[in-house]
């Protein structure tokens, strides 16, 4: 037999607890309705009315949509979901592939308070800073480069929080080999692994990703999946205690903090006021990742899967609930959303 036809089926029998409805009303931080996902037929792909109704059925009271982008983009967005009736906030972008025209930075001034004027929430970066677009000199942007400051700055004049994602799992900046605990994602996902050597380290990226938020104390930053470093519960917590302007979010990352729910569970406490729901979901998925989230934030379950597939697409483990108590779940699930997104 080889390893991708074993599928062993758990024989423990412990308690079950299916959360259909969250205890209180979800904020769900980060999600796609637009091209970044569903590629440019976005529009085509479902209505707008009747996947708010749908999610409004699984307790859900609002979603940051973070695939605004800009101009001609952005307004095709914006239509979209127009008749979401502000259940869905849109964040926006600026083309950071332009920073070295002379005229950098009032496009990212004008783009931005253009953006504004049209109703964005927020901003949002991933990692074509950092790991994919490189500058005329070969060099691929720093995550604080100096040249990007204006954006950050802009944002902070025009109180719009950025949410940020600049690194994936730490496997997948490593040697794919026998010891690789994502081997088999890497293996279905082969452009997902950062590891070639002219790339930045993981390491070098958490440096640059500090200073980014240390250096712009005046702007608010949501740092992607778990601050990028689930994995680390005790370096986030570091950050966050070092960086006020500093919150995450823990979209796509129930597999990393249930597999270490009792670091999870002092840590989400710890932390409750910086931490944000999210899930990373599109209109047209299946739900169940929302139930999933529900259970691991509620219950004590034991060995539950972390999504639907059948040995979990990151890695070949099952997690634990953290049940937290509902002051923190009430943050989470919608308060400091409500705080930090307008
Ligand atoms: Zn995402």
């Amino acid at each position: 037999m080889r390893l991708e036809d074993y599928h062993p089926i758990s024989e423990l029998v412990v308690p079950e607890h299916i959360v259909s409805k969250p205890s209180f009303p979800v904020f769900d931080a980060h999600s796609h309705w637009g091209k970044l996902l569903l590629g440019d037929s976005y529009p085509e792909q479902y209505d707008t009315k009747e996947v708010v109704e749908k999610f409004k059925e699984i307790g859900i009271k609002g979603m940051v949509n973070l695939d605004g982008f800009s101009g001609a983009e952005l307004d095709k967005m914006l239509a979209k979901t127009e008749e979401s009736d502000g259940f869905v906030k849109t964040f926006g972008n600026v083309d950071i592939t332009l920073l070295e025209r002379p005229d950098f930075e009032s496009y990212v001034r004008r783009t931005i308070t253009e953006s504004k004027a049209k109703g964005i929430s927020g901003l949002k970066f991933w990692k074509i800073i950092g790991l994919e677009h490189k500058d005329s000199t070969g060099k691929y942007i720093p995550p604080n480069d100096p040249r990007l400051q204006c954006i950050w700055q802009t944002a902070a004049e025009l109180d719009l929080p950025v949410l940020f994602h600049i690194a994936d799992p730490v496997a997948f900046f490593k040697t794919i080999d026998n010891r690789n605990e994502r081997w088999e994602e890497l293996g279905a996902h082969p452009d997902w692994a950062f590891n070639a050597p002219e790339l930045y380290s993981f390491e070098t990226l958490m440096q640059m990703q500090y200073d980014l938020i240390k250096s712009n104390p005046n702007t608010t930053f949501i740092i992607a999946h778990v601050g990028s470093y689930s994995e680390n519960l005790g370096a986030v917590a570091k950050w966050l205690d070092e960086l006020p302007n500093m919150n995450i979010d823990i979209a796509a990352r129930i597999g990393e903090l249930g597999r270490q729910p009792y670091t999870s569970k002092a840590f989400l406490t710890k932390y409750a006021d910086r931490v944000l729901f999210g899930t990373d979901c599109t209109p047209t998925m299946p739900t169940g990742v929302f139930n999933i989230t529900y259970r691991f934030l509620e219950t004590m379950d034991e060995y539950f899967p972390y999504d639907d597939t059948p040995d979990g697409a990151q890695g070949r483990w099952r997690i634990y609930g953290v049940g937290l108590d509902d002051v923190t779940l009430e943050k989470i699930y919608y308060k400091n959303a409500e705080r930090l997104i307008k």
